[in-house]
């Protein structure tokens, strides 16, 4: 509505909220499904994140990740319904039932086809398009952060260590959760993190997808992963990983990040071989 700003939009009551059973831990705190009543007296069903920690540098940091998300608006990407504020602070997000994607591939390996799975990869694209167009680096992508809507739909989430470009300062609790073995080398070595680094990453969350699910590099320690990225070594094609997509793969994992491709380049490729895996 007119002259209502995003937080005020994002503003909910407690009351209107019915929790129910526990889906899993969060970073900081529980995660439980339940239903949200919205003022227009619909009934959504929502994951309510809390958070275990009251502390008020805790608080911020946990609800920053609400703060990102409250400017996105795409099919492909996690919704935020609203934020309590007060202590117990919550966020409240559309559920997703299906769960994580990762989980997702594991039970449902013998069903999923090609096309689908290519299909899971252009709608993250999408989503990363959209990021890329608002200058913002989502630092974290990987099928344990895309969650499933429907067999047919995937929405990326889990914006925690998110953050616009232009800003320079780092997430504090990250060392020791940075994701050594979805990183680029720059992220690796110096911490940089930009639209580039997410296109390397958004190339490792592919081939954990047509990998269904296996941990990139299993085989080597986080230690090790920067020297095998240094001489050259990159992970190999996945036995279901059609050639083309891999050879888009390898192009995100260039190891100057200016010679990877765009997510907007990207989306026009995989839409190609998802037409394509779908006529022939
Ligand atoms: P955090 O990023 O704070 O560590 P997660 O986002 O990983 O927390 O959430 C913890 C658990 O809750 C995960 O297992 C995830 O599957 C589940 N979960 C989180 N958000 C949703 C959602 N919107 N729909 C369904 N499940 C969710």
């Amino acid at each position: 509505p007119e002259g209502t700003d995003n937080s005020e939009r994002h503003r909910i009551c407690r009351e209107d909220i019915v929790v129910g059973r526990i889906l899993g831990e969060g970073f900081f705190g529980e995660v439980h499904d339940g239903i949200y009543k919205s003022p227009t007296g619909e009934r959504i069903s929502v994951a309510i994140k809390t958070c275990k920690d009251c502390s008020a540098d805790v608080k911020e940091k946990f609800l920053s990740e609400a703060g990102l998300m409250k400017d996105l608006d795409h099919p492909h990407i996690v919704r935020l319904i609203g934020v309590i504020e007060v202590d117990p602070v919550w966020i409240v997000m559309e559920l997703y039932e299906h769960g994580e994607l990762g989980n997702y591939l594991v039970q449902q390996q013998y069903t999923l086809t090609i096309a689908t799975l290519i299909l899971y990869c252009l709608q993250i694209c999408k989503a990363l398009a959209y990021l890329e167009g608002l200058n913002m680096v989502h630092r974290d992508i990987a099928v344990r952060n895309v969650l499933v809507a429907s067999p047919k739909c995937v929405k990326l989430g889990d914006f925690g260590l998110s953050r616009y470009v232009d800003e320079h300062e780092y997430y504090k609790a990250s060392v020791s959760r940075l994701p050594i073995k979805w990183m680029a080398p720059e992220s690796i070595n110096f911490r940089r993190f930009t639209t580039a680094s997410d296109v390397w990453m958004f190339g490792v969350c592919v081939w954990e997808t047509f990998s269904m699910a296996q941990q990139p590099f299993f085989w080597l320690e986080n230690g090790q992963v920067i020297n095998q990225l240094e001489s050259g070594v990159r992970l190999p094609k996945p036995q279901l990983c059609p050639p083309a997509i891999y050879s888009l793969l390898t192009r995100c994992w260039a190891y100057e990040p200016n010679v990877r491709p765009s997510f907007s380049q990207l989306v026009c490729s995989l839409r190609y071989t998802h037409y394509c895996t779908r006529v022939f």
